[in-house]
């Protein structure tokens, strides 16, 4: 009982409903997984604990907390979706059984899928909850992956770091994105995660001597300009972070300068261009270095100001000045905005919950965007003085505009996502049916058509297929279409096809 009180006093001011929703989920769990093991021995209920701590963490509210809890009810126990419904409600039965779908889309091991896997686990999630307790759940799954086989914890961990972190970084969720990919880099790829290990102590222990003394002249600097509300702190950089770089500069870790680096957090944004102008008055910064994603934020959302400096001792360092908002934020993304903190009735809001309010909030967090106009919190372009915009070397992400930019035109509401036997991942328009799969197959597999199955059953040909379904389909050599096809088909190809053939034989 003490763990779950442990986890009720992570939220802020919760109400006694609140606090009995948690406990009776809490005592529901003890219940129902009663007995129920972990592959290391320990308690399954440790796992749903570990579950709603860190959905807790990141500020979700009771709700969300107490389907962190029954997040493997309906699938590793006796209960039964009406047993949720009826003890919890329709919305906690939604999100636990998000979560249980969620658990059935698996990595199949070519990266070629890799994006469409992401689309399709944001597309079934249909509700950011639902995805932010999947994160959680593996977050745990991964710090406990020692006790699985070896060939499960390379499946595993393939899947988290091209799946799940990735998802992570999108939705600006750092704190989880860090974790997952370190965690997932240690069986992945074990020889270069021992050497980055080593790289970056020795690099660490050697910056921190620069740093430390960069730190105190900056106080006396920053005072003797009046500026007194600020705090600092230091970041390491995650280590698959620090691979990934590596990798471009020819595993140089010479020319990779923020190991270790330096945050400087301001209240206002003013304050974030005053530092800087300090920090360059008093020491010359590396040319090119200087990235202004306050002005420019990143794809993701993500901003500050970063600079890297000659300290004059020999050392050259990365700072980082951002406004406490922007720290939270870069820490928590998508969270800090739909977590539980943010309420003052308690009540989790819904309106901003649906995925189509993501695909708003992701792509469009500048100021200067023509459709929202500006906003309260944001900047003024006009305000970043000039000498900033002439240093400043921007350079867009293109790879991460592209996926957010599909979700930005609705690609989700337009498309489905469905599996062939083997596990390949399809992609059809929405309301596409058998034959459309058939055909976008080879043009020879819808032709010769003669049955399907559609997750295991037989179906017939014009079922309209869903997400996550996976299809198979069974050929003739004298099984040929029919005009009729042309009434159930979606795609120009499929239609194409049947049309080219009927006129064929007509002829
Ligand atoms: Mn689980």
């Amino acid at each position: 009982m003490s763990d779950i009180k442990q986890i009720i006093s992570l939220l802020s001011n919760p109400t006694e409903k609140d606090t009995k929703l948690i406990e009776k989920a809490y005592n529901f769990v003890t219940v129902s997984h009663d007995g129920h093991l972990r592959k290391s021995g320990e308690p399954y209920l440790n796992h749903l604990l570990a579950t709603a701590r860190t959905l807790a963490e990141l500020g979700m509210g009771p709700v969300t907390i107490s389907a962190g809890l029954l997040h493997d009810a309906i699938e590793d126990t006796d209960i039964k979706s009406e047993d949720i419904e009826k003890e919890f409600g329709k919305e906690i039965l939604f999100l636990v059984e998000g979560v249980t779908k969620l658990g059935h889309i698996k990595y199949q091991g070519s990266s070629r899928h890799n994006e469409s896997l992401r689309k399709l686990f944001v597309a079934m999630s249909q509700d950011i909850r639902v995805l932010i307790i999947k994160l959680c759940d593996r977050l745990h799954n991964m710090r406990t992956l020692e006790h699985v086989s070896k060939e499960k914890q390379l499946r595993i961990a393939t899947e988290t770091l091209e799946i799940y972190a990735s998802i992570a970084y999108r939705l600006g969720i750092k704190k989880l994105q860090r974790e997952l990919e370190d965690l997932s880099f240690k069986y992945v790829y074990q020889e270069d995660f021992k050497k980055v290990e080593e790289l970056s102590k020795t690099k660490r222990i050697e910056q921190e001597i620069h740093l430390d003394k960069f730190l105190k002249s900056l106080k006396k600097e920053l005072a003797k300009n009046e500026m007194t509300a600020f705090h600092t702190d230091y970041r390491v950089k995650g280590l698959y972070s620090l691979f990934k770089k590596l990798k471009r500069k020819e595993w140089n870790i010479e020319k990779v300068y923020d190991v270790l680096a330096l945050r400087v957090v301001v209240s206002t944004i003013a304050d974030c261009y005053k530092v800087l102008g300090i920090i360059h008055s008093v020491w010359r910064p590396l040319p090119g270095r200087i990235k202004d994603y306050i002005a420019f934020p990143k794809t993701n959302g993500y901003q500050s100001i970063h600079t890297t400096i000659f300290t004059g001792d020999g050392g050259i360092v990365e700072i980082q000045i951002k406004t406490d908002e922007m720290y939270k934020e870069s820490e928590y993304g998508i969270t800090s905005h739909i977590g539980y903190k943010q309420k003052q009735n308690g009540a989790e809001q819904k309106s901003s919950l649906s995925l189509s309010w993501i695909r708003k909030l992701l792509p469009i967090r500048k100021s200067w965007n023509e459709e929202t106009g500006q906003e309260k919190s944001s900047l003024n372009l006009d305000d970043v003085p000039g000498w900033v915009k002439d240093l400043v070397d921007y350079q867009k992400s293109a790879k991460d505009d592209k996926f957010l930019d599909d979700i930005k035109s609705d690609f989700l509401d337009e498309r489905i996502f469905v599996f062939t036997p083997i596990g390949d991942v399809i992609d059809l328009p929405k309301n596409s049916s058998v034959i459309d799969f058939a055909y976008s197959i080879h043009s020879d597999i819808g032709e010769h058509m003669s049955g399907a199955k559609v997750n295991g059953k037989f179906v017939a040909i014009n079922t309209v297929l869903h997400n996550g379904d996976r299809v198979e389909i069974e050929t003739k050599k004298n099984a040929k279409p029919t005009h009729k096809w042309l009434e159930h088909c979606k795609t120009t190809i499929a239609r194409r096809h049947i049309s080219h053939f009927i006129e064929n034989l007509k002829k």
